[in-house]
C-alpha cells in the first residue's frame, strides 16, 4: 500500500511560514531558525488537500508530498531537489518546540 509522505528539506528552507500558515497541523517552525517541521510525516487522507496547498505555496520547494511507500528498513523517500538534505517522516511525528510548550 502506498501512503503518501511528507517530506522536507531543512538546507532549502528559509522560514518563510507559508506551510505553518497553509496546514498548522501538518507544519511547525522551530524556534532556533524558524526552519520548517513536520508535525504530521503521513497525513490522513482528510489532509492531503491541505497538505498539497501547503507544498504549493512554499516558495523554496522545500517541502514535498511523495506518493512512495513508508520506508520498513528506514529508508528516506526520494528528495525532488538534488543533493539535499531530507529529514525523514517518523511514524510517530515529528515533535517541534512550540507543540512542547505548555499554554500561557
Ligand atoms: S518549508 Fe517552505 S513555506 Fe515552510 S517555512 Fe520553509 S520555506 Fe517557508
Amino acid at each position: 500500500m502506498v501512503t503518501p509522505a511528507l517530506v522536507a528539506d531543512r538546507a532549502a528552507c528559509r522560514g518563510a511560514g507559508q506551510c505553518a500558515f497553509n496546514a498548522p497541523e501538518l507544519f511547525d517552525q522551530d524556534e532556533e531558525e524558524g526552519l520548517v517541521v513536520v508535525l504530521q510525516p503521513f497525513p490522513s487522507a482528510e489532509q492531503l488537500t491541505t497538505a498539497r496547498t501547503a507544498v504549493d505555496s512554499c516558495p523554496n520547494r522545500a517541502i514535498a508530498l511523495t506518493s512512495a511507500a513508508p520506508p520498513a528498513t528506514g529508508a528516506r523517500p526520494s528528495s525532488p531537489r538534488a543533493g539535499s538534505r531530507w529529514r525523514a517522516p517518523s511514524r510517530s511525528g515529528d515533535r517541534s518546540p512550540r507543540s512542547d510548550r505548555s499554554p500561557s
